[in-house]
């Protein structure tokens, strides 16, 4: 039994004491992409187990170990989305927008799977808030970018909850020196490596930048910074969204060996860390630039750029700074009533709801008293009961719960003359 009411392991129900926390974070997301010209875009959940193989790439934790793959019925190798970029991505190259005007933006709430170890702000199934830019190569756009995820944490008040990492990983050629300089400083250290980097030394040293085991972290906190190794392009590029930033008003702090989770990086990287307390160091939005996906998605060379948000843990980073978030609503009027008059009450109701105010009336069985009780713990605004008196007089006395504001109605036009009472 134990397996029926038990939500399986990394994943979160979201309750209703909740529910309405997330909901603005996902709206207010959308409405700040809708503001800097992004238009919503919804994809499967489910994709080609290949899209992720070549979108995210295998040299990655998400591909190599975190992937939820299955056969299907027909046989197709099938993966529920470990993000947003590479379907967004696929839908923009399958349906032909990368051919009309560019750039084009789009912006989504995606439920992402990952076969991870649950821990806090780490889940099996989470969503993500994403945007995507394709077209644009000026560091314009990746001022842009990142002007969206602060305007989003700015207008749900978490403007002073997190710092904004940056740095230039460069293009594919200037990375080949630093490749190679990175290859020679940790195979010089290769029996301390942890097996996985051990294995992406040959392959691909820079994900070793990336690793969360505590070993090679302090490796790598001596391995050469790609700013000594960066081509006059990419650095002009680097300087130029940097003078954007300061001249938005954007602070940021240069990290020199940040790098991203996923292979198709290019130049621009970023992550917000949150420096709350409670979360300190939970790193809850990344993104960057990402010029060869496209191409080697099999779509025309496009360059693009776009982050991931997580919503979980943006909902963890404005809960442990203090920002106010709504919580479960309240009616904002609660008709007590029993029998003959409990009819009048639920048509009232009826009245009321139709006309967009948020009513409750006994669904128990429950007599005056309790159902008075059940009023307040419900947190209405106001109360009216509507006994036999009221009944044959044909109206009844609304009264605040709090205070002593109270007045007439006529249960005939309830709803209207409740409504002019408020407004
Ligand atoms: P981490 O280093 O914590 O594993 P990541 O680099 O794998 O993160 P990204 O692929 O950049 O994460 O995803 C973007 C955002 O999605 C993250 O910043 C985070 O907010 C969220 N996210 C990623 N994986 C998870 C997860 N397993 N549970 C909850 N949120 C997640
Ligand atoms: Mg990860």
């Amino acid at each position: 039994m134990e397996l029926i009411t038990q939500a399986p392991r990394g994943t979160k129900d979201v309750l209703p004491g909740e529910s309405a926390a997330i909901r603005r974070i996902e709206l207010n997301a959308m409405a700040a992409a809708e503001r800097f010209g992004y238009n919503e875009i919804r994809t499967p959940v489910f994709e080609h187990t290949e899209l992720f193989e070549r979108g995210v790439g295998n040299d990655t934790d998400v591909v190599q170990k975190e992937m939820y793959t299955f056969l299907d019925k027909g046989g197709r190798s099938i993966t529920l989305r470990p993000e947003g970029t590479a379907g967004a991505a696929r839908a923009c190259i399958e349906h032909g927008l990368l051919a009309e005007s560019l750039p084009c933006k789009v912006s989504y709430i995606s439920t992402c799977y990952r076969y991870e170890k649950p821990q806090a702000g780490r889940y099996r199934e989470f969503s993500q808030f994403g945007a995507e830019c394709f077209g644009p190569t000026e560091a314009a756009a990746d001022a842009e970018v990142i002007a969206l995820a602060v305007t989003v944490l700015s207008d749900l008040g978490g403007a002073g909850a997190y710092s904004v990492q940056l740095n230039s990983i460069g293009c594919p050629t200037c990375r080949k020196n630093y490749t190679a300089a990175l290859r020679a400083y940790f195979a010089a250290k290769a029996e301390t490596l942890c097996g996985t980097c051990l294995g992406r030394l040959e392959r691909n040293p820079m994900r070793i930048l990336d690793c969360k085991s505590p070993i090679c972290k302090e490796i790598a906190a001596g391995s050469p910074l790609i700013t000594d190794y960066i081509c006059e392009d990419c650095k002009a590029h680097f300087e130029k969204l940097q003078a954007l930033l300061q001249n938005m008003n954007i602070p940021y702090v240069l990290n020199p060996r940040l790098v991203r989770g996923l292979d198709y990086y290019t130049r621009t990287v970023f992550e917000f860390v949150s420096h709350e307390s409670a979360t300190e160091g939970l790193v809850f939005c990344g993104g960057g630039r990402y010029d060869g996906l496209v191409e080697e998605l099999g779509g025309p060379p496009t360059p693009a750029l776009g982050f991931g948000m997580g919503i979980e843990r943006t909902y963890a980073v404005l809960q442990a700074a203090g920002t106010p978030l709504p919580g479960k609503s309240s009616p904002e009027i609660y008709i007590a009533a029993r029998g003959e008059a409990a009819t009048q009450a639920a048509r009232i109701a009826a009245d009321l709801r139709r006309s967009g105010r948020r009513a409750e009336v006994d669904l128990m069985g429950r007599s005056l008293k309790a159902q008075m009780k059940a009023a307040n713990k419900s947190g209405a605004a106001f109360c009216a009961v509507i006994g036999e008196s009221e009944l044959t007089a044909g109206k009844c006395t609304v009264k605040a719960m709090q205070g002593d504001e109270s007045y007439e109605v006529p249960l005939a036009s309830f709803a209207a003359s409740f409504a002019a009472k408020q407004a």
